[in-house]
């Protein structure tokens, strides 16, 4: 089906098809309609409505077959202040849209108008209390800011380190000089817990392969033994870059990078039976091992990352490409000259990758990403102290799509819904990630537009 143009209906003479509208035309239609573009910023939109305007042309709509008198009609209506034209409706027409037509009146606007506009967004959104699997081998309780699960795993601590030093922040993750500063910020995060004999986890945590290399960690956990046997074996965690894990071996390819061999095998997320690409951020425990009684690395996980240079944490490899073009999507909007002005200043985004379930009204969820956008400060005061109030940040939510299992399809399609509660839902379709019309760059371009309109209809001044 096909949008048509027609001659207005007179007392006498009925339509008559003028012609049908291009692909090309229709799309722009559909694309203004939706808020995807904004009327006055699509050319093949202005140039096709503004000339059925002045030709004094109907739009014949396509979500009904039949003759043109049986199908519903979009008008054109033109704005005095501002000359564009716009599409509209035929007010108590005899020829409704089928329900959830976008020409539908009032269709349009319901599907541009925010969702929800929160404003909890700058205070973390509550997380849900963890309930993991048992990992391997001996478990050793942390205590801290989010520790209270029943069954702690060493890749829970992992993304608690993470997270407590933002790692999982696009804004921190990219200001980064090397490798060596976004490691030494996890060391300084884990000064906030604490092991069960009450020492910082940050005195026992090595975020530098030389430390293990050269036995120094073995000589901290000799000495801590010997000034308080009473507390029993210590242990302690080794954290930094990984390039390689095969099995129970991490960068044994790099070892310049810190090769460590573990006692079982590096646990990792996984696709399938696919252990998720490098690199990684790797966090191995240390303890006396039964057998040889020498200090060994008992157990490790790995967490991918999206490179050494920012170490935002990822569940996939098309969660890496996805992150690369969104970090443009945010550089666009954070450079949008044309919406700074409309809103009387450069918004801030940023963009989190949740490590944490997230609990909602409909449940618990944990999208694969959350946009932030912060309403700029306006000339006129604007949020005192950089303290933003009630509806001075819009959220939007990104969803990878592009696990050929329709099992994992479905059950985010549950979870989904759940995540229509923190914001407006976006998803991109890995499996078109490489072709030329639709690729993740173009992707993420669209969701761009469609949130600077968003954000034109929520604060624009004018
Ligand atoms: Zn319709």
């Amino acid at each position: 089906m096909v949008l048509h143009l027609t001659t207005k209906r007179r007392a006498k003479t009925p339509l008559s098809i003028v012609r049908a509208l291009s692909a090309e035309e229709e799309e722009a239609l559909r694309r203004v309609k939706q808020g995807i573009d904004l009327p006055g910023e699509n050319p093949v939109y202005s140039a096709t409505v503004t000339s059925a305007w002045a030709e004094r042309l109907w739009i014949l709509c396509d979500c009904r077959d039949g003759s043109p008198g049986e199908r519903p009609i979009i008008t054109l209506a033109r704005k005095k202040d501002t000359g564009l034209v716009h599409l509209s409706n035929i007010p108590r027409t005899e020829v409704p849209h089928v329900e959830g037509c976008l020409f539908a009146p009032g269709e349009g606007a319901r599907r541009r108008m925010p969702d929800i506009v929160f404003g909890d967004v700058l205070r973390p959104v509550a997380e849900r209390a963890e309930e993991e699997g048992p990992g391997l081998g001996p478990q050793r309780r942390i205590a801290g800011p989010g520790t209270g699960s029943r069954s702690p795993s060493l890749a829970g601590h992992l993304r608690r380190l993470m997270q407590a030093a933002s790692l999982h922040r696009l804004s921190v993750s990219e200001g980064f000089a090397s490798p060596g500063d976004w490691l030494a910020g996890i060391g300084r995060a884990a000064g906030i817990f604490r092991t069960p004999e009450d020492v910082a986890v940050s005195d026992l945590l090595f975020t530098d392969p030389q430390a293990w290399a050269s036995g120094h960690v073995a000589r901290v956990l000799d000495r801590l033994r010997a000034e308080r046997p009473e507390k029993g074996t210590p242990f302690a965690w080794l954290c930094w870059i990984a390039r390689d894990i095969d099995g129970c071996e991490v960068n044994r390819a790099h070892p310049a990078l810190g090769h460590v061999r573990v006692l079982a095998d590096v646990a990792s997320p996984a696709i399938g039976r696919n252990r998720v690409a490098g690199p990684w951020l790797f966090l191995g425990e240390v303890g006396r091992s039964p057998e040889t009684g020498r200090w060994e690395c008992l157990e490790a996980c790995a967490q991918p990352i999206a490179s050494a240079r920012c170490p935002v944490p990822v569940d996939s490899h098309n969660e890496r490409r996805a992150l690369g073009a969104l970090r443009s999507l945010i550089r666009s909007l954070e450079n949008d000259a044309g919406l700074g002005k409309a809103l009387g200043g450069t918004v801030g985004v940023d963009l989190e990758k949740p490590l944490f379930d997230i609990e909602t009204v409909g449940g618990p969820c944990r999208p694969d990403f959350i946009l932030t956008v912060m309403r700029p400060d306006g000339p006129d005061g604007g949020p005192a102290g950089g303290r933003h109030l009630l509806g001075d940040a819009a959220r939007y939510v990104i969803e990878v799509m592009g696990f050929d299992d329709p099992e994992y399809e479905s059950g985010k399609a549950k979870t989904h819904r759940r995540m229509r509660n923190l914001g407006r839902l976006f998803t991109m379709d890995a499996g078109q990630f490489d072709s030329r019309r639709n690729g993740a760059q173009q992707q993420a371009d669209r969701i761009a537009r469609y949130i600077r309109n968003d954000l034109m209809l929520r604060w624009s001044r004018t």
